[in-house]
């Protein structure tokens, strides 16, 4: 559920209209809903209630915004983190270090000097050779750096090749049977706190079989750290729940995922730990935009042009998903059409023979689900500059990231002195 609805045959955000924010900040532009982010964070927050212990950590790498963060901080969320300066987002934002995980598989030394430094909550180590170094850093400061393992648990989520991190051959954990013996080994080292143990399988997942798969898979491995003396405290079971891209497409809900993961923990006795990115900020944004021109070719499709592009929403060019496409004003006319942005790829292609409210040039509409993995994969290219981001909160609205232009990229860049003259 959200809050871009239809009120008198215009979308709104909450209760501002869409078209006010189009006219006011121009096109594109993200716009994200206040209500709708506190609401699903609630609504995951619920889903696990019946859990003696959890820790939710929001995953940063979905919508880093500081304004979004904040929403979250107040909702109680954490942060998982996934490079240095997402740490920064989530303490400027407030949210305390010790809620803070930081997961990946290429943190730098200075990366894991300043999660140390900050006092961070649980590093979540994908390699033997990443713990070590670790224990050398936290030790050579006087700190025992509290640590995760996480573990590749060989299954194959049921989703996208590219958002798939679950399998034995991605690059993502350790692989479950290596896992005790370096667990161990890493438990010796002095500058290392190991606490515990991690999964993620991927992201958009549309079933829970394969999470409840890993999650049990983990849970042996639980048993078996314990039964070799090791300690273990808390479990970090990732995130992935999916999101319906399409009106009328149904996804588990919270409450279900919660279900399932108290049946399958409940002998466990440890916190839990969860990543939600995407369930939480998914259908909380919109990409807006205004249509450019509409290209008739022949009696092909027509081409709609809208003003975002590839560089603004990269999920279609990177994944080929679908957003749903709806006219801010709809006449109640339909048309079958590509949607395109301007740029020179063919690859900028949102959308090929979409059935789509009809649309004319100067038009208005929105590319829905664009609050997670939207802004926030975003670049410059085809010097475009970066797309503004606004947050709604009733009737009020405030830009909480400024349209970059494309001068001020440039203005970044310098021509040496040996090449003028
Ligand atoms: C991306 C990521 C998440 C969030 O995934 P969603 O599908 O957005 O919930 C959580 N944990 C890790 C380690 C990730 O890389």
């Amino acid at each position: 559920m959200d809050h871009f609805e239809l009120r008198n045959g215009e979308l709104y955000a909450e209760d501002v209209p869409l078209a006010r924010i189009a006219a006011e900040i121009g096109t594109p532009v993200y716009v994200y809903s206040r209500a709708t982010l506190e609401r699903h964070a609630r609504v995951f927050r619920e889903g696990l209630s019946m859990l003696p212990k959890a820790h939710l950590a929001f995953a940063v790498k979905s919508n880093p915004n500081l304004a979004v963060l904040k929403i979250l901080q107040r909702e109680g969320y954490g942060a998982d983190v996934v490079s240095g300066g997402e740490l920064e987002r989530a303490l400027r934002a407030g949210m305390p270090a010790e809620d803070v995980v930081f997961s990946g598989v290429g943190k730098t030394a200075r990366e894991l000097l300043r999660g140390i430094e900050a006092g961070i909550g649980q590093f979540n180590i994908e390699s033997e050779e990443e713990g070590r170094e670790l224990a050398a850093i936290a030790e050579a400061m006087g700190a025992s750096a509290p640590c995760a393992l996480r573990v590749n648990p060989d299954i194959d989520a049921g989703t996208h090749d590219k958002i798939s991190t679950g399998k034995a051959d991605n690059k993502f954990g350790v692989p479950i049977d290596e896992a005790p013996g370096i667990y161990s080994r890493l438990s010796s080292l002095p500058g290392l706190d190991m606490r515990g143990v991690a999964v993620h399988i991927g992201s958009q997942l549309s079933d829970l079989a394969p999470l409840e798969k890993a999650f049990t898979r983990l849970g042996r491995l639980i048993a078996e750290l314990r039964a070799a003396g090791l300690k273990v405290s808390h479990a970090d079971l990732g995130g992935g729940l999916g999101v319906p891209y399409k009106a009328g497409e149904v996804m588990p809900s919270p409450a279900e995922y919660g279900e399932m993961v108290a049946r399958v923990t409940k002998d466990w006795d440890v916190t839990l730990m969860f990543e939600p990115g995407r369930v939480i900020a998914g259908n909380a944004g919109i990409l807006l935009t205004s249509v450019v021109r509409v290209k008739r070719n022949g009696n092909r499709d027509p081409f709609v042009i809208v003003d975002a592009a590839m560089n603004d929403l990269a999920r279609p060019a990177l994944y080929g998903s679908w957003h749903d496409f709806d006219a801010v004003r709809p006449t109640g006319a339909k048309m079958t059409a590509n949607i395109v942005g301007p740029i020179c790829e063919t690859g900028d292609t949102f959308a090929m023979g979409r059935h789509m409210d009809a649309l004319e040039a100067g038009d208005l509409a929105v590319f829905r689900t664009a609050g997670a993995y939207g802004a926030t994969m975003a670049s410059s290219y085809n010097s475009r500059g970066f797309v503004p981001e606004v947050l709604v909160d009733g009737d009020r609205y405030a830009v909480v990231a400024d349209r970059i232009a494309p001068e001020a990229i440039a203005d970044a860049e310098r021509v040496p002195d040996w090449l003028l003259g």
